[in-house]
């Protein structure tokens, strides 16, 4: 079997435009969306995460902050860094970048969020609405990933619902921003979803259960932790992971996925690449949200977003 190489940057154009039209429709209402980033330190992943979205931020004419704080800033101060950008009324939307140092909670900058500016969804609040099937924010990086699958699938000619409901969808990685929230758009969409973490690796349990997988999606930071013998012929292998590797060759860094391609593609009937994968679309989803909460904020009548992208009835998400 040949690979269908599912194309993240050809999604991801597609959005944009949809996107950029929407922002210039809000600017003729006089609603300015605006992002913010919150960085800790000076990590790799974020840093180039910080790039990417604020360039796009500025592409689509959105206005964007970044705070940008030292690795050894009091986690005092960090919150308070949040609860400014939660009082700027520019701002619509907060993200928070990982990896955080030791002494800044994650679960602290969360909480200090305004749930109405979470979009990603990992304020308590918003956290219980997506599992409550009733989200305020679809949380950017597993909607990419299945707005990935759906639209593969429906290209491809088969029918999406009937797909998932027949399909063993295995997730690898549980994060809370990842990984968990992937678990519940599968059972949205009526899969039998398995999850597994490092605990399942540690085990000896991983590959058995990869092995069952007839859509596969890999969250978990490890290069190559996959290869073509865990999966089954005519998976559909989706790789969320980035992982920047030295090239010993030209001494710069080159992003691989948690997927061995190569040996995947020679088995799947469609695999995602990295870079190129999911990555760009999360990008715009971002902004996407980013879009939603400048609506909230502004009263402007928004479609609901929902766990399997299929629209529902309004839902006051101005209160909870
Ligand atoms: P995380 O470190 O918070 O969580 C990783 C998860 O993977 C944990 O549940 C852990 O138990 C599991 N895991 C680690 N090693 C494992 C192993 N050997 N076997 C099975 N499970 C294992 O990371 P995250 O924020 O969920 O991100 C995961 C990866 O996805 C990272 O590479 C990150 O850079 C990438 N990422 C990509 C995007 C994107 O848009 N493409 C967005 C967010 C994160």
């Amino acid at each position: 079997m040949t690979a269908r190489i599912i194309d993240g940057r050809a999604y991801a154009a597609d959005l944009r435009r949809q996107l950029a039209a929407e922002v210039r429709n809000l600017a003729e209402q006089g609603t300015r969306p605006g992002l913010a980033t919150v960085m800790v330190g000076d990590s790799y992943p974020a840093q180039a995460y910080e790039r990417r979205v604020r360039r796009l931020a500025e592409e689509l004419g959105c206005h964007y902050v970044c705070e940008a704080l030292p690795a050894d800033v009091p986690e005092a101060d960090a919150v308070a860094a949040v609860g400014k950008l939660d009082a700027d009324p520019r701002v619509s939307g907060i993200l928070v970048l990982r990896p955080l140092p030791s002494q800044v909670s994650e679960v602290a900058l969360y909480r200090a969020l305004d749930p109405l500016k979470d979009i990603e969804a990992v304020h308590p609040v918003n956290a219980g609405l997506l599992a409550l099937g009733r989200p305020r924010y679809v949380p950017s990086t597993p909607a990419s990933v299945y707005h990935m699958l759906d639209r593969y699938l429906s290209e491809s000619g088969q029918d999406p619902q009937d797909v998932y409901s027949r399909s063993n969808v295995v997730l690898v990685g549980r994060s809370n921003n990842v990984g968990k929230p992937a678990i519940l758009l599968g059972l949205a969409r009526n899969a039998t979803v398995l999850s597994c973490d490092v605990h399942s690796f540690k085990a000896g349990l991983l590959y058995e259960h990869t092995a069952q997988a007839d859509i596969l999606i890999v969250a978990a930071g490890s290069p190559a932790l996959i290869t073509g013998e865990h999966v089954k012929e005519g998976v559909i292998a989706i790789d969320v992971g980035i992982n920047p590797l030295p090239d010993p060759r030209t001494g710069k860094v080159r992003l691989v996925g948690d997927l061995d391609f190569d040996s995947v593609a020679k088995k799947a009937q469609a695999i995602s690449p990295v870079p190129g994968g999911v990555g760009p679309i999360t990008d715009v989803w971002l902004l996407k949200n980013t879009v939603s909460a400048a609506k909230l904020a502004a009263g402007v009548a928004a479609a609901q977003p929902s766990l399997d992208g299929i629209p529902r009835p309004a839902y006051d998400h101005t209160r909870i």
